[in-house]
């Protein structure tokens, strides 16, 4: 769900007080977006995690870009976390989706490919 107003705008540069090294220091702890794993619940950067997406069009399929439109779930990219034990309940209700069994079963698979360490 996008934000309005919410566009990164360059704040002013801050006054010299305390040296350079708050500034650097402030650009070292910049934001790092968490998101939840919906197979293990542990909250991880976005860029340790596949996304799941519910396509307009229907079914859930993995995104592997993680721009594609639609309700967004994620799962540990690292194979490190149990997808084999990830519930379709849990997808259906986070994704607000009834994926059929035929759609559960492509979605595990391509799952276990997205998320078995290279
Ligand atoms: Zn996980």
């Amino acid at each position: 769900m996008a934000v309005e107003g919410d566009e990164e705008v360059e704040a002013a540069p801050a006054l010299p007080r305390g040296g350079r090294s708050e500034a650097m220091a402030t650009r070292h702890n910049r934001h790092v977006p968490l998101r939840t794993c919906v197979a293990c619940g542990k909250k991880t950067e976005k860029e340790a995690l596949v996304r799941l997406v519910a396509p307009p069009g229907g079914g859930v399929e993995v995104d592997l870009s993680g721009k594609r439109p639609g309700r967004g779930a994620y799962v540990c990219r690292n194979g490190g976390c149990a997808v084999d034990e990830l519930k379709k309940g849990r997808i259906d209700s986070t994704l607000r989706r009834s994926t059929t069994e035929q759609e559960w079963t492509a979605l595990m698979s391509s799952i276990r490919v997205a998320t078995t360490p290279k």
